[in-house]
């Protein structure tokens, strides 16, 4: 198959993104090709589409940041035809051709092995959001916190980032307090773990440098005044791993947190992340994850529905994790 499917974002004579055809031409260079049968909806991807942050940054764009596939052929030392693989990050989607569509052409270096016990659509239940929720979980338990040391916070709890984080960290025996705007949700949130529900209004306005120590720990995928709020109530020597901006980027925050409670603010990067730590959070994801949960915060979507639905994903309306199948 040299034609393929797949969405088209070009920049003139106005950013557009719309399903198209390819050829096996206009694909990178890479040493592995992949038969793409699963992608995902994450917030980056709602970015691309709509062209509301700059986040593409070659033309044209095949967006999708993360996919699940076969590989086709391959020039690399660890990968052969018929090998199940995955692809997070590195630029996919934003400066390399992305998953959503049939083929894709990457380095080999970026695949991580489908995890064993894992299907590929189980894989992109997980997809960026998940694994990133992963690696604030593991930068956490790095910094010394147990369930021993309190409560441990989530924000942005029914999105993609924050449902997989509650699941895990109450699958780690934490108490897990999910804040979030959508009070409908508090329901599935403690289903899937959370043992106290927050309205994410408490949080999201201007705060005090210091509030009174709710929690131990914190996963953030909110930022802005939410993020300052939630350092300003961190307990003594605590952490707070930060992964994202739903809010906003900025972080209108002091150094109390820091200087008058040695808390530890953590940074979050799944993009760029080195391949053995990949590895270590895919292996702890396909063990702790219990696949009952996953299935709840996930939805499933075809390819043609992405352009409808991706927008969706800025305006705070999709639930958990949204797997898309390409194939
Ligand atoms: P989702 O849209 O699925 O989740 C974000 C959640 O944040 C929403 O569901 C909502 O939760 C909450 N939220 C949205 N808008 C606001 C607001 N204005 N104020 C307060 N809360 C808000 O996105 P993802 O989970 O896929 O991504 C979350 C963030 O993490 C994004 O900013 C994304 O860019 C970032 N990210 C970062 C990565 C990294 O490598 N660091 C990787 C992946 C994502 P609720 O309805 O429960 O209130």
């Amino acid at each position: 198959m040299s034609k393929f499917k797949g969405i088209r974002i070009v920049k003139e004579p106005n950013y557009s993104a719309t399903t198209s055809e390819f050829d096996e031409s206009e694909l990178m260079d890479g040493d592995v090709t992949v038969r793409v049968s699963h992608s995902t909806v994450n917030y980056k991807d709602g970015l691309a589409i709509t062209g509301k942050a700059p986040v593409v940054r070659r033309f044209p764009m095949i967006p999708g940041i993360d996919f699940a596939g076969v590989v086709e052929t391959s020039s690399h030392a660890g990968f052969k035809p018929g090998d199940a693989v995955v692809l997070t990050g590195w630029g996919l989607g934003e400066t390399h051709l992305g998953g959503y569509a049939e083929k894709a052409r990457v380095k080999g270096d970026w695949l991580v092995p489908l995890p064993a016990g894992l299907t590929a659509a189980q894989a992109m239940a997980i997809g960026t959001a998940g694994f990133t929720a992963m690696l604030a979980v593991l930068a956490l338990e790095k910094q010394g916190m147990t369930p021993a040391r309190g409560k441990v916070l989530v924000t942005g709890a029914a999105g993609g980032v924050g449902s997989v984080a509650v699941s895990l960290l109450a699958k780690a025996g934490w108490h897990v307090i999910a804040s979030t705007g959508r009070a409908a949700e508090a329901d599935f949130l403690k289903h899937l773990g959370a043992a106290e529900i927050i309205d994410r209004a408490e949080l999201s306005g201007p705060g005090k440098p210091l509030g009174k120590e709710r929690w131990a720990a914190a996963v953030d995928s909110v930022g802005s005044h939410t993020l300052a709020n939630v350092l300003a109530s961190t307990s003594y020597e605590g952490a707070v791993a930060a992964c994202g901006l739903a809010q906003g980027m900025d972080l209108p925050t002091s150094v109390a947190p820091f200087i008058l409670r040695g808390v530890a603010l953590l940074g979050i990067d799944s993009v760029m992340k080195p391949k053995a730590a990949r590895l270590i959070a895919w292996e702890r994801l396909a063990r702790d994850l219990d696949p009952a949960k996953l299935a709840e915060i996930s939805t499933t979507i075809s390819y043609d529905q992405i352009l409808e639905t991706a927008p969706k994903i800025l305006e705070g309306k999709l639930r958990g994790r949204t797997i898309v199948e390409i194939g």
